[in-house]
């Protein structure tokens, strides 16, 4: 819809922003339009999109090809029911997806965003081994990690005021250390000792960077690792590449760095180039097989009304029609040289405690008297950068840049400028 910008709404907005305290926030922006890496609000005000819209906008807003495919999807086949029916784009995509993910992952279950994406990872590690007539469901975790909202994967993700008030629906999940540097080795002796200790169902990773969890790298060999250690006991390896997956990390998917096969991958945002809500789940043969018998109570019972969409299909196979067709790989691999260069200004900047880089996204923690997620400077900060013309959403203290691929140098130097003129304001 295109709006006039003296567009006015009577009244206070009945609208429910996600994860905002509205008693602190302020007024949101109206935004209009989106192109590139840029967003327009309703007073006419540009905002560079240094996040990607949560994570989930790659080759830039509107781009016209996945605009074009969402037009002549919708004027063809808007929605059918995924169960008993398919239809081109979801059959399309799911044979592009196999032959993209590490080899071995040979069926694709569709659902609709990166929780879901998880929750229904975990509902097949456990139902495969409900299955094959070994039954575990306890599930390894990350300490730090983030998988969604939802019960299942807030129970699986960290602990903390955002999911306190749910504790009681919360399932136990063994966590193991965050693999810090100089302190993978406690990572791993961690995890060889859940796996002696009981049968575990599955371990789920995001691999090599932690999200939400402060944008946390590890190295590529702590995956392969952890991938031995659950071969060696029968754990299945789920990797969640929601955040990682189509190009975030330099590769098109984490685990290639490590070249790992997790047994399931997740994957949503970057999946559609961020345009339509889809997700992904891929498995091996060996856990559909284990849900494909004449015995019902075998069925793998998930669904969704909206599974596999074809709008959302025909966006998602738009998204990989522009890695077919346009230096994508290139881009980010320019992008992650970029961003690289403009942190190294900051080495020896001792209003920082620490930085880091992977692939296209790059982190920076300010130095303060009391760090973390619920540091209050998190929303100071946020507010600094929106005065400035940019959507910047610091996790706490620690002020992370993952933009859509197509963003400029002369852009990256905006952001890069604000995040000095912040250190200089509040460091
Ligand atoms: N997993 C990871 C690694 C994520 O970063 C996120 C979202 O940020 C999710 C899962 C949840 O995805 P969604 O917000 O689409 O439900």
């Amino acid at each position: 819809m295109t709006m006039d910008h003296r567009t006015t709404f009577a009244g206070p907005s009945p609208v429910w922003h996600p994860f905002t305290q509205h008693a602190l926030a302020p007024e949101p922006p109206l935004v209009l339009r989106g192109e590139g890496a840029w967003l327009t609000t309703a007073t006419g005000e540009r905002i560079l999109d240094a996040i990607s819209s949560w994570w989930v906008i790659t080759h830039g807003h509107c781009h016209p090809r996945i605009v074009a495919a969402i037009r002549d999807q919708a004027g063809e086949l808007d929605q059918v029911i995924f169960a008993g029916h398919t239809h081109l784009a979801a059959e399309a995509l799911a044979r592009r997806l196999v032959a993209l993910a590490p080899a071995g992952l040979a069926h694709v279950f569709f659902s609709d965003s990166g929780s879901t994406a998880v929750e229904v990872a975990l509902k097949m590690a456990v139902g495969y081994w409900r299955n094959i007539a070994e039954p575990r469901s306890r599930i390894l975790a990350l300490e730090h990690g983030y998988h969604g909202d939802t019960i299942g994967t807030m129970s699986a993700g960290a602990r903390g005021i955002y999911n306190a008030a749910y504790e009681p629906l919360l399932f136990d999940v063994t966590r193991l250390p965050f693999p810090a540097q100089g302190r993978e080795e406690a990572t791993l002796t961690a995890l060889e000792a859940a796996c002696r200790e009981a049968p575990c169902a599955a371990l789920l990773v995001e691999p090599l960077i932690l999200g939400a969890g402060g944008m946390l790298v590890y190295p590529a060999w702590v995956l392969a690792e952890m991938r031995s250690i659950c071969d060696r006991h029968g754990v299945l390896l789920i990797a969640d590449e929601v955040m990682t997956g189509f190009g975030r990390t330099g590769r098109l998917f984490a685990c290639e760095h490590a070249s790992v096969m997790p047994d399931i991958l997740c994957c949503a945002k970057g999946l559609t180039g961020g345009a339509l809500p889809l997700a992904v789940t891929l498995c091996r043969r060996e856990i559909f097989d284990a849900h494909y018998s004449e015995d019902r109570r075998r069925t793998f019972f998930h669904s969704s009304s909206f599974t596999a969409n074809p709008i959302a299909c025909a966006a998602a196979n738009a998204n990989l029609d522009i890695w077919d067709e346009e230096p994508v790989a290139e881009r980010i691999a320019a992008l992650g040289a970029l961003q690289e260069e403009r942190l190294a200004r900051f080495h020896d900047d001792a209003r920082f405690a620490s930085m880091r880089r992977l692939g296209t996204v790059a982190a920076l923690d300010l130095a303060v008297d009391d760090p973390g997620y619920l540091a209050g400077i998190g929303l100071e900060l946020a507010a600094f950068f929106r005065e400035r013309g940019l959507l910047l959403r610091p996790l706490g203290n620690t002020i992370y840049v993952m933009p859509p691929y197509c963003v400029t140098a002369g852009d990256l130097d905006r952001v890069y400028a604000a995040i000095a003129a912040a250190a200089e304001h509040f460091g």
